[in-house]
This record gives structure tokens, C-alpha cells and sequence, in this order.
């Protein structure tokens, strides 16, 4: 865990979803695959072919701009609008496949909850941000979830990071975002003015309750 500015009396808790919720490679990497076996696809072109493009794009922005691109935002450069990627995502990922009930972190976020504000953004889908949180058992425990529908754009752009403050009724100084990417979770929000807790999987989320002076 590392953890970045913080605010002085913070009152909500902003987390990212895919590997901060939930530790899963084999999942990540479906939810990669599947999309560039769209991708070719719709391009009628080898499925290799295709991720080697996207892997092009992927390096040649990482050099021109320092950090990750977002999948979304690889797929737009390729000619896929984001609705598309959306409707894609909403197709062909099903959370409850690959993920179930986690109720170490259910616990953890239940006493959280008693003193902050839960929300959750993610560059998925809202409807598969919603999925995934009723499959891990714990939808009920989280205010508002942003996806990349709501916004139309993804981590790290600032768009969704505002948008969720303000589904939450807070300013960004009053927040803390908490994911597993550097680039997508953590330098945005500081950008902001949020706080944000770099976390390596739920491993280290479920030492938050601890981390803020609330044990289970
Ligand atoms: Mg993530």
C-alpha cells in the first residue's frame, strides 16, 4: 500500500473495481482478450494481428506520453467509438463467472461505511460495475457507481473523477481515491485535489478498516 496525500477529515471513499476489489489475473486478462477477439472481429483480421496493433498503440502513447492508455481510448484510436467498446463490454463480460461472494471484504467495507461515503468508478461499464459488486456481495454497501458510459470517457481522464465527486455531493478535497493503477487511479484524482491509497488487490484493501482507525 502507498498512500499519497490525504485529506484532513475525508469523507468519501472513491475505489476503482479490477484488481482493487478483486485480485483475479486470469479474469484481467480475459476481459483484454475477449475485447481484441471483438476487435478482429469486426475487422475481419487474425486475432494476433489485431493485438499486436493494440499493443502498437499501447507503446507508442506510453512514449509519447509518459503513462498507460486506457484500453477504451486504444480501441477509439482504432476506430472503435467508446459506446461501441461499451456495448462490447456489457456483451461479452460476466462478472459472476469469475468472481464470487467475498465476505472478508464485505466486513471491511460495512465499517467503512459507517463513516465514510462508498462510491465506486471504473472503467467498465455501470452495469458491470453493478454486477460485479453483487457478485462479490457487496452492492448494498456502495452509494453511486460510475462507468464508462456515464462519462464516456476513461481513467485518467479528469471527466469521470469529477463526475463521481459530484454523485457524491463532495468536493474533490474532501476525497480519496483508492485503486491499483498509478496512472488510471492515483495521478488524476491528486490532480484533482483528492487524496489516493495505491493498493496492490483486495489483499491490501482489507487492511483499510485498519489503515483509518476503524478495525474490525
Ligand atoms: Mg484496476
Amino acid at each position: 500500500m502507498k498512500v499519497f496525500t490525504l485529506p484532513p477529515e475525508p469523507l468519501g471513499l472513491v475505489f476503482d473495481l479490477d484488481s482493487t476489489l478483486y485480485t483475479h489475473e486470469a479474469y484481467a486478462r480475459f476481459q483484454l482478450d475477449v475485447l481484441v477477439r471483438r476487435l478482429a472481429r469486426e475487422r475481419g483480421e487474425a486475432e494476433d494481428r489485431v493485438a499486436a496493433l493494440v499493443k502498437d498503440v499501447r507503446d507508442r502513447r506510453r512514449r509519447e506520453t509518459g503513462s498507460e492508455t486506457s484500453l477504451g481510448t486504444v480501441f477509439m484510436e482504432l476506430g472503435v467509438p467508446i459506446e461501441t467498446s461499451v456495448l462490447w463490454r456489457e456483451e461479452l463480460i460476466v462478472p459472476a463467472d469469475w468472481i464470487g461472494a467475498d465476505p472478508r471484504l464485505r466486513e471491511v467495507l460495512a465499517v467503512l461505511g459507517e463513516h465514510y461515503a462508498i462510491a465506486l468508478l471504473t472503467n467498465n461499464p455501470r452495469s458491470v460495475g453493478e454486477a460485479s459488486l453483487a457478485a462479490l456481495g457487496v452492492r448494498d454497501l456502495f452509494g453511486p457507481v460510475v462507468g464508462l458510459d456515464d462519462s464516456l470517457r476513461s481513467k485518467p481522464d479528469p471527466a469521470p473523477f469529477r463526475l463521481i465527486f459530484s454523485r457524491l455531493g463532495l468536493d474533490a478535497s474532501s476525497c480519496i481515491s483508492i485503486g491499483d493503477r498509478m496512472d488510471v487511479d492515483i495521478e488524476p484524482a491528486l490532480a484533482l485535489g483528492a487524496g489516493a491509497i495505491l493498493v496492490e488487490g483486495v489483499l491490501e484493501v482489507y487492511k483499510l478498516a485498519d489503515f483509518f482507525g476503524k478495525g474490525t
